[in-house]
């Protein structure tokens, strides 16, 4: 059995599974028939990284950022939140413009892998994820007509794909564990997705409540690890995964002040037996539900 995340690309198609040594027939340039008609149907999810690279190419603020140019979607049936960039109401990306993609160098992930989609699964038992590709085919895309041909590995070379993959992969792995724990953790209460969107998102808040005198008072971290997480947004991104795995698994990433750590974990065992209980409660009531319309 294996959890599997997609690092999203929506289509219909069914994927053909490949690996970075397969070949890809395609080429997209500036001369071919189809320029931009992908960027006119865009269903762009966002990462954490792809959103500090745009909001830095336009010069806002995360906050602003994902109030004037994404919006929010669930993820998955928990609820958990994403991000999407948002589109004019015909799906054109608000990005693009007659010479192309105007954010060209810091364009998202999904828009670097296109027509490639990929997915990193985690087998049970296994503490590495595995990365698998797969092909994208649409209509109106006439790359695949090209006679160009090269490997996933040397397209993606290319597309210059390996920063963001690095910057996304913990993230990615954070959900991965999520959703390898299946029903047993629950699904989580609206504060804690509140949380997630604030860690993985939306910088500037994040910022304040880690400078904030309560999270001081809490964790347990040098002056030196307070200036970065004050000055480089890509320390406070890592840093939010970090954190995510401390408040959602329990896992002791960020050291604590003394007895915090056990006033936590007497809190924790609590919170997580109440959820455990609504769990069954609810699977137990789905039971009657269809019981009944038998
Ligand atoms: S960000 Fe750029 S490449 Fe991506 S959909 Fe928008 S215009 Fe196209
Ligand atoms: S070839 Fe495909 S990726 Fe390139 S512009 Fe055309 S539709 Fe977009």
């Amino acid at each position: 059995m294996s959890e599997k995340f997609d690092l999203p690309f929506k289509s219909d198609m069914v994927p053909e599974m490949l690996d970075l040594g397969s070949k890809l027939r395609f080429r997209c340039h500036k001369g071919i028939s189809c320029y931009n008609a992908c960027c006119k149907k865009a269903d762009i999810t966002l990462t954490p990284y792809d959103i500090l690279r745009l909001k830095d190419r336009i010069g806002k603020s995360s906050t602003d950022f994902l109030k004037d140019h994404t919006v929010p979607f669930r993820m998955d049936k928990e609820g958990l939140p994403g991000v999407k960039l948002r589109t004019n109401d015909e799906g054109v990306c608000l990005f693009m413009n007659e010479e192309g993609c105007s954010v060209y160098k810091d364009r998202p992930t999904a828009c670097r892998y296109y027509p490639l989609g990929h997915m990193s699964m985690l087998t049970t038992g296994s503490k590495t994820d595995e990365t698998h590709y797969f092909l994208v085919r649409e209509e109106h895309c006439k790359g695949h007509e090209e006679n160009q041909e090269q490997s996933i590995a040397e397209y993606l070379k290319d597309q210059e794909t390996r920063q963001y993959d690095e910057m996304n992969r913990e993230w990615v792995q954070l959900m991965l564990k999520r959703r390898s724990m299946g029903p047993t953790v629950g699904r989580p209460p609206e504060a804690t997705l509140q949380l997630f969107f604030m860690c993985s998102y939306d910088m500037e808040r994040f910022r304040r409540f880690v400078l904030s005198d309560s999270f001081r008072n809490t964790y347990d971290l040098d002056d030196e690890t307070f200036v970065a997480l004050e000055k480089e947004d890509v320390v406070l991104m890592q840093f939010g995964v970090r954190f995510m795995k401390q408040a959602f698994y329990g896992e002791r990433t960020i050291p604590e002040r003394d007895g915090v750590w056990e006033k936590r974990t007497e809190e924790r065992k609590e919170v997580w037996e109440a959820r455990r209980q609504a769990e069954i409660a609810r699977q137990q009531q789905e039971e009657d539900e269809k019981y009944k319309d038998a």
